[in-house]
């Protein structure tokens, strides 16, 4: 009998979802079968059968991701495709059955457990992580030739039915590289609450837990539902109907409350005693450009535009000049703050050489990679620049310690401005360049920066992990995780003040931005821009009329 059982992890993006789950795990394997004494030429007969229906089904996932996710991201259906025709995994298949008289399934399972083996042990990261596509096509293969079409949960990491996505490492690219129509909750093995992962949980407005640990391997494969309650960080095996029909009440509970806040769409957002805050989205796809403005963000404050490299494509001058113009042509407008691009050494990147790093959060990332791969960056600076025109940009800069660094990057933009210029390319003349203070450096350095910046943009998630010196990706140090720590709050409130000195605007745009808890701190600070996940929005401006600032307290802490 199937006992219920509660599964505890970390909260990370609030909200409940029921559903089967589905795993997208590298321990992933397709069971052997036995050799048969086949007949060659019926074997090669079913092979060709199965590998002309297995690239169709690819290609229509590929449309269909196409349509869902962006071309970028759906790339890796069309490398599937080239990998199932391979001649050399052809060849393999063919011999085992003409040779061995193997059955098409035993050839196609052992020739993709050899080509499974071989990528495994590749010294390259990116040819290492081939070996899980390996699998994918073999398992697509496997499944056409047992005529089971199309019944795979996924091809890659394309859902095909609704289900609550779970994930072993939770790779940010992994995830944007999901259909989010069909996800209904994420529920990742490691990670905290203010990894990347759950970033884009909330961006989604999909509920999350992160951090189930060792919890994760009772998680129901295949048969049966879990209940995902991000708000409390538990995952609910094996429900009974009462504890099904609790839930269901509290979703619609849910769902009124969503629709209440329909009621701020419209209305600034201004604390009980009359001080103006401006509430800003974070974008981390394309499709939360709509959901921004579904919520009435008054612009996007932070664009993480590592959604547009996929790790397997590098996105031309060309196809990144076509998203930022539909950004701000969508926005219509509305300020929108691009970040350029942030990677670090986590996830391997097919066009960069990147080496192992015990420390990547501290490592060779962010504006670092960029000014060490400038073509990378001229690429990124040209395309957002020649989209200008389509809105209000502007371009921010991460990871910048110190007022001269500041300074050699934006004399460079305004160098790349120049040059298209010359190009006879036109651009506005009203982007701005800003710089992100997400070190204890650059807060310290605020004064500084803020002779050369146009606008400061406090990463707090960044800036309370180097702060406190604490992993902002390790569950285990959850607890002293606290971006209101005296010491953090002490710093924004620096940062704010050199802001105003120098007259330039100041944002928050980390988590603690959709923290109530911090909001009257803010508020006080003089923070005049707040930049959360677009489902925030509302209920941010909501809180925030119920708040009284004025009076009391030193303003900074
Ligand atoms: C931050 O560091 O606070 C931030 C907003 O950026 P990210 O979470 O992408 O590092
Ligand atoms: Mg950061």
């Amino acid at each position: 009998m199937s006992v219920l059982r509660t599964l505890q992890g970390t909260p990370a993006s609030p909200g409940i979802a029921i559903g089967p789950v589905r795993v997208l795990s590298s321990q992933q394997r397709s069971k052997p079968l036995p050799a048969g004494e086949r007949v060659p030429a019926q074997e090669l007969a079913r092979l060709r059968a199965a590998q002309k229906q297995a690239e169709k089904e690819i290609q229509e996932i590929y449309e269909r991701a196409c349509t869902e996710v962006g071309e970028g991201d759906s790339v890796i259906f069309q490398i599937h495709i080239l990998m199932l025709q391979d001649e050399g995994f052809q060849q393999m298949i063919r011999k085992s059955i003409v040779e061995d008289h193997a059955s098409a399934e035993y050839a196609v399972w052992s020739a993709g457990r050899k080509l499974y083996q071989m990528f495994s042990n590749m010294e390259d990261e990116y040819m290492r992580a081939r070996s899980e596509d390996m699998l994918d096509i073999s398992r697509r293969l496997l499944m056409c030739l047992n005529r089971q079409t199309p019944s795979l949960d996924f091809q890659g990491n394309y859902l095909m039915t609704p289900a609550v996505l779970c994930l072993t490492q939770a790779v940010p690219s992994q995830i944007i590289r999901t259909n989010h129509s069909q996800v209904l909750a994420l529920v990742t093995q490691y990670g905290s609450s203010t990894s990347h992962s759950a970033i884009l949980a909330r961006g989604m407005g999909k509920p999350a837990v992160v951090g189930l640990g060792e919890h994760f391997k009772d998680l129901p494969r295949g048969e049966g539902q879990v209940i995902v309650d991000g708000t409390k960080g538990v995952v609910i095996v094996n429900p009974t109907p009462e504890t099904l029909e609790k839930y269901t009440r509290i979703m619609s509970a849910e769902s009124s409350r969503r629709a209440d806040l329909a009621a701020f769409k419209g209305m600034k957002t201004m604390s009980a005693d009359g001080v103006r805050i401006h509430l800003l989205a974070n974008i981390n796809s394309m499709a939360e450009i709509q959901m921004a403005l579904e919520n009435d963000a008054e612009g996007a404050g932070l664009v993480r535009s590592e959604f547009l490299y996929s790790p397997d494509h590098c996105p031309t001058e060309e196809e990144q000049y076509q998203q930022y113009s539909q950004m701000l042509a969508q926005m219509g407008g509305r300020r929108v703050i691009v970040r350029t691009l942030d990677l670090d050494s986590n996830t391997s990147y097919s066009y960069l050489d990147q080496e192992q790093e015990a420390n990547p959060a501290m490592g060779l990332r962010s504006v670092r990679l960029c000014l060490r791969h400038r073509d990378l960056f001229r690429t990124q600076i040209r395309a957002l620049l020649r989209a200008s025109v389509y809105g209000r940009l502007g371009i921010l800069v991460p990871f910048v310690n110190d007022g001269e660094m500041f300074r050699q990057i934006r004399m460079w933009i305004q160098s790349l401005a120049e040059e298209l210029k010359r190009e006879g390319k036109e651009i506005s003349e009203a982007v701005s360049i800003g710089v992100m203070v997400e070190t204890p450096a650059a807060a310290l350095q605020a004064h500084e920066l803020a002779r050369e910046a146009d606008f400061f943009n406090i990463g707090t998630n960044d800036l309370t992990q180097f702060t406190l010196a604490v992993d902002r990706e390790n569950r285990q140090l959850k607890s002293l995780y606290n971006p209101s720590h005296p010491a953090v709050k002490r710093l924004i409130a620096y940062a704010a003040r050199a802001a105003h000195e120098a007259g330039i605007p100041v944002c928050v745009s980390g988590e603690a931005a959709s923290d109530y808890s911090m909001l009257r701190f803010f508020l006080r600070a003089g923070i005049q821009y707040l930049s959360a996940p677009p489902p925030y929005i509302l209920e941010l401006r909501r809180e925030i009329g119920r708040l009284k600032v004025r009076g009391k307290g030193n303003g900074g802490q």
